[in-house]
């Protein structure tokens, strides 16, 4: 099990008062509400909540893929958006894992990696090719550097992806759902390969799930959000040590803090079920 590094200064997220109203003219969507989270630097902090309740709103406003209609979100201290200034400026600072983050076919893992810092003139080739390797190394994916990702299995993908993302230095990953449509031996292999990346990581990991096993085990705090809409209904610290395997799943301490964030959610899944909420994406 590889070490864990000591956790840094940036990559704080203050999300303050937050709403996001979609189409306010016409149909008028309320998908947030009033919504705040504090995010301390290199959490790994899990947003939990039934489908249509306004996660991916959340993760886009703090991307910078949209505006948001009231309130504030800062990163270490400087605004991303707020009043005067409705939509943050997407960065290299905080980067998106997108849940299919498609990879170029036809070009080899090593480019993929690097095509992005290259192509915008952040990096020399040479430079964005020392750190991919340092980083492929740290994710498992070694001697991988010449595969096309036709020859990778869905795991392998989504680690290239993480790893793509990571080249960019970021304070933040942003990851929407990164292992939905996975079986479930894929899925547990993957939380231990996200874990151990994000335990090698000085990177503020900002996750959604609605899977409470998932929050539980990879999260440093979960946050369950309230049906549409959204704002957070409690927030659940997750004093479980890391390194974390899969031996803590079956732990009295992981079944109780479960059960508690099952009971959180469950009401939630309820009046989004009987509402009818479905996600877009
Ligand atoms: P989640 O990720 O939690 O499933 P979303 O943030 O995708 O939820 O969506 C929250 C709510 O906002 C949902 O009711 C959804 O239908 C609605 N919504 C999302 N995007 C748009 C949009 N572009 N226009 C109108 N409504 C939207
Ligand atoms: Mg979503």
């Amino acid at each position: 099990m590889n070490q864990a590094q000591p956790k840094p200064a940036r990559g704080g997220i203050s999300i303050r008062n937050v709403s996001k109203v979609y189409d306010p003219e016409k149909t008028s969507v309320a998908a947030v509400l009033d919504c705040s989270i504090e995010i301390a630097p290199g959490e790994l902090h899990v947003i939990c909540g039934p489908s249509g309740c306004g996660k991916t709103t959340l993760l886009n406003a703090i991307a910078g893929f949209h505006s948001i209609t009231s309130g504030e979100i800062y990163l270490d201290g400087e605004l991303l958006c707020g009043p005067g200034k409705p939509q943050a400026t997407p960065g290299a600072d905080r980067v998106v894992v997108f849940q299919n983050g498609a990879l170029f076919p036809w070009k080899t893992v090593l480019d993929n990696i690097t095509y992005g810092p290259i192509i915008q003139g952040r990096m020399s080739k040479e430079e964005a090719r020392d750190i991919a390797r340092d980083k492929m190394v740290m994710a498992g994916l070694s001697g991988l550097e010449g595969c096309y990702p036709g020859e990778l299995s869905s795991g392998m993908s989504r680690r290239v992806e993480i790893v793509r993302a990571l080249v960019n230095d970021p304070a933040v990953l942003l990851l929407d759902e990164p292992f939905r449509g996975m079986d479930d031996l894929t899925k547990s292999i993957m939380h231990e390969s996200l874990l151990e990346i994000y335990d090698q990581t000085q990177v503020t990991f900002f996750l959604i799930t609605h899977d409470v096993e998932e929050a539980v085990f990879l999260g440093s705090k979960v946050s369950v959000m309230t049906t549409r809409p959204g704002r957070i209904k409690e927030s659940i610290a997750v004093d479980i040590p890391r390194p974390r395997d899969y031996r803590v799943l079956t732990t009295e301490g992981f079944r109780g803090l479960m059960a508690e964030v099952v009971e959180v959610v469950h009401d939630e899944a309820q009046k989004a079920f009987e509402a009818g909420e479905r996600e877009i994406a």
